[in-house]
C-alpha cells in the first residue's frame, strides 16, 4: 500500500495571485498518466461539510462523485476519524486570512493544533493519491499559506511554483467586460484594489519560496505559457523529472481522450473536456493609460524584478511567438 512504502507524495503546488492562468496549467499537467489534477483543492472539506452541490469535473457532484467518495473513505481511515468539521475549522484558523500569518509564524506553528492540521490535511492528499494511483498531485490553490503549511507537512514532497503575470493583464481580467456578460458572479474590481491584491498575494508568495531550497521551487510567468507553451512545459518537465513534451498538440490543445478528471474547485475551464492554450493579453490594446500609470507608480518595483517593463516588450506581448 501506498501509505507504507518510503515514496513520499509528490505534490507539484501553483503559488501566486488569481487570473494568472493557473487553472489552465493544472489541467494540462494533469492530462498526464503520472499527474492527478487536483485545481483549488482547499475548496473541498468545505463541500464535504455544508453538503453543497459542488461539481466534480467528471460532471457528477461532489457527493456522488465515486472518487470522491473512495477518498473520504481512506482520509477517514488515514485521519484516525470522518471529523470534516475539525478540519475546516483548522484550514480557516491557519488559510482562510491574513490573521493565519500569525498564527502560522507564531507559538502555534509547532503547537497541537498546527501539528494536528499537518497530520489530516497529509492524509488528505495520500488519499488521493491510493485512490488515483498516480505518484504526482498538481494544485493550483494558489494560496501561500495553504503553501506555507505544505512546506511544513513531512510527507509530502513539495515542488513549489510561483506562478506571476504582469498585474496590468491582472486587472484587465478583474474589468474584462467579456467576463462580466459570461458570468452572473462576476464582480469588476477597481486598478487600486487589484494592485494591492497582487503586491500582497505576490510577497506573500516570495516570503514562503524564499524558505524552500533552490531545487524545490520554480518561478514562472504566465506570459512564457501563454507565448511558448512547449517551451514552457519542457522547463517545468526537466524540474520534476517527467517528460511533458506530449501533453499539447501543435495547436495548443490537449488530447481528445484525456483522463476523466476529478477537480473539486477551479475557475470553469476545469469542467471542459479538452482545452486550448489561448494567450489573453487583452490589457495591452483595452487597459486605459491612466490605469497602467497606476499600476506602475504603486508596482513596478515588483513588476520589474519578475522582468515586466513599463512598456510591454516584445517577450510578453501576442505577435512574439
Ligand atoms: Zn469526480
Amino acid at each position: 500500500m501506498l501509505e507504507q512504502s518510503q515514496e513520499r507524495l509528490k505534490l507539484i503546488y501553483l503559488m501566486g495571485a488569481g487570473h494568472i492562468g493557473s487553472t489552465v496549467i493544472d489541467v494540462v499537467l494533469g492530462t498526464h498518466p503520472r499527474i492527478e489534477s487536483m485545481g483549488e483543492l482547499w475548496k473541498l472539506p468545505q463541500a464535504w461539510l455544508k453538503g453543497s452541490p459542488r461539481s466534480c469535473a467528471c460532471g457528477a457532484s461532489v457527493h456522488d462523485c465515486a472518487f470522491w467518495t473512495q477518498v473520504r473513505k481512506v482520509w477517514a481511515e488515514l485521519a484516525g476519524d470522518d471529523d470534516v468539521a475539525r478540519h475546516v475549522v483548522l484550514t480557516q484558523c491557519f488559510e482562510a486570512s491574513r490573521a493565519g500569518w500569525a498564527r502560522l509564524l507564531g507559538a502555534r506553528a509547532t503547537g497541537g493544533d498546527f501539528a494536528e492540521y499537518v497530520r489530516r490535511n497529509t492524509a488528505l492528499y495520500r488519499a488521493i493519491q491510493q485512490v488515483g494511483g498516480k505518484p504526482f498531485v498538481v494544485e493550483s490553490s494558489l494560496s501561500p499559506r495553504r503553501a506555507f503549511v505544505l512546506a511544513r507537512s513531512p510527507g509530502i514532497d513539495l515542488h513549489l511554483i510561483h506562478l506571476v503575470r504582469d498585474g496590468r493583464g491582472v486587472i484587465w481580467s478583474h474589468r474584462n467586460p467579456a467576463k462580466r456578460g459570461a458570468r452572473t458572479s462576476f464582480e469588476p474590481k477597481s486598478t487600486f484594489h487589484t494592485t494591492k491584491y497582487w503586491v500582497t498575494a505576490n510577497l506573500q508568495s516570495a516570503l514562503v519560496f524564499s524558505q524552500l531550497r533552490a531545487e524545490r521551487r520554480l518561478r514562472l510567468r504566465y506570459e512564457d505559457f501563454a507565448t511558448e507553451p512547449h517551451a514552457f512545459l519542457a522547463r517545468l518537465g526537466a524540474w520534476i523529472g517527467e517528460d511533458l513534451s506530449g501533453l499539447l498538440s501543435a495547436e495548443r490543445t490537449t488530447a481528445e481522450a484525456a483522463p476523466v478528471r476529478h477537480t473539486p474547485g477551479g475557475n470553469r475551464v476545469r469542467l471542459e473536456k479538452q482545452i486550448r492554450v489561448r494567450a489573453d493579453f487583452g490589457w495591452i490594446e483595452h487597459l486605459p493609460e491612466r490605469e497602467r500609470r497606476l499600476f506602475w507608480l504603486l508596482a513596478g518595483w515588483l513588476a520589474r524584478g519578475y522582468g515586466y517593463g513599463r512598456e510591454p516588450s516584445a517577450a510578453a506581448s501576442p505577435g512574439s511567438s
